[in-house]
């Protein structure tokens, strides 16, 4: 990957954490509001459906900050656009339409095929600490 191209998704991925902070903080503000409306109301089930839909939200944006900042420390170490598991180029295409992809689609689809196969995440966890030990000590 030339020098422009890392700058663009530096500068992407960079646009895209900053954009997803500012929504976490304002679903912060959100979460206490719906509280705040509902203290007086004996609606309790919808309550908890809005907080844990608000919940749901949160974690999914969360753990899409944590794949941003690893993208970022990617883009730092020089290894950006490059697949984790076969070391192949990802094309420009793919980082385009997925710029915190660390894996080339053919990875990719392999590694979802095994999902499916064994139809759980459970033999691959994904807890950013557990990958990191699979990525430390890989299974041969
Ligand atoms: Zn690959």
């Amino acid at each position: 990957m030339n020098k422009t191209d890392l700058e663009y998704f530096k500068l992407l991925l960079n646009s895209q954490l900053k954009e997803l902070e500012e929504r976490i903080g304002y679903s912060d503000i959100q979460k206490m509001t719906i509280n705040d409306v509902l203290q007086d109301t004996l609606d309790i089930a919808s309550a908890d459906v809005d907080k844990n839909m608000l919940l749901r939200i949160r974690e999914r944006e969360s753990r899409l900050i944590s794949k941003i900042k690893d993208a970022l420390s990617r883009v730092e170490d020089g290894s950006y656009g490059i697949c984790e598991k076969c070391g192949s180029d990802i094309p420009i295409k793919r980082l385009n339409a997925r710029p915190v992809t660390s894996q080339c689609i053919e990875c990719k689809e392999k590694e979802e095929a095994l999902e499916r196969a064994y139809g759980s995440k459970a033999f691959f966890p994904s807890e950013p600490a557990i990958q990191m030990n699979r990525k430390n000590f890989p299974i041969r």
